[in-house]
């Protein structure tokens, strides 16, 4: 797990990242990778001096299996609060899905790189329905009284409910699929889109970037690829300007 901030910790899971935020003795966990991440998030809280049994809160940035896949494990070490919004919640309990069908994923991703990426993410328990009943809405508008002081921003069309988390005291994104840095299936790096059959809405995926555009952030933290530090409103212009969407579907 890298250090990226005094208290503020970037995870990587199986082509996924999570982020870990630092309060004292108390952690918030963003996002927990594919089932078969879990133990990759309890070694990254232990790199750092800590037990999964300091999480308070974990935060979802929505529900598909490469962000929630990993909560059923670590829920059994010791529940923990799960908070989304209100908007994904019907996806992170299970009678919703929003997700690209494995026959989508498989259907573009013909390539090479694509093919040794389906391989890891089967092997990580990619095709798996995940579900936490327990889900809550988040307990506040605004900033969270959690470690970190996280505030959720809605950023929906790659899920109806997907929630970015500013990090005030640092100028942070935790930008989940809203805006990534890179993915296995594109040589492309830097802020971008991810291909737009991931998107349960493309346009809407486009738009919502207008609530990331203005925040006051240098540096995301996002949910596939590296860190990255910059002008965001510069670089969500440029994402916003490159997007090409595919007819909607009717
Ligand atoms: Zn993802």
């Amino acid at each position: 797990m890298y250090r990226v901030a005094r208290n503020v910790f970037l995870g990587r899971g199986t082509a996924v990242n999570f982020v870990v935020l630092r309060e004292g003795r108390d952690l918030t966990l963003i996002d927990a990778g594919y089932p078969a991440d879990a133990s990759a998030v309890v070694a990254g809280i232990e790199q750092i001096g800590h037990r999964w049994e300091d999480v308070r809160a974990v935060l979802v940035t929505h529900a598909h299996v490469d962000h929630v896949g990993g909560l059923p494990a670590l829920l059994g070490r010791g529940e923990v609060p799960v908070f989304a919004h209100s908007r994904e919640l019907p996806n992170v309990h299970g009678s919703a899905h929003e997700q690209a069908s494995v026959g989508d994923v498989v259907r573009h991703s013909w390539k090479p790189r694509g093919a040794r990426w389906l391989a890891a993410i089967a092997m990580a328990g990619g095709a798996q329905h995940v579900s936490l009943p327990s889900a809550e809405p988040f307990p506040q508008e605004g900033r969270l009284d959690l470690p970190g002081g996280p505030i959720p921003v809605l950023s929906g069309g790659h899920t109806s409910g997907h929630t970015g988390f500013l990090l005030p005291d640092v100028g942070m994104l935790a930008s989940g699929d809203a805006l990534v840095t890179g993915h296995p299936l594109t040589r492309q790096t830097g802020p971008q889109l991810l291909p737009s059959f991931f998107a349960h809405d493309p346009a809407a995926a486009v738009e919502g970037l207008s609530y990331l555009q203005h925040l006051s952030a240098d540096t995301l933290l996002p949910g596939h690829g590296e860190l990255w530090t910059g002008d965001l409103a510069q670089a969500v212009e440029r994402v916003r300007a490159g997007a090409s969407l595919p007819p909607r579907r009717t």
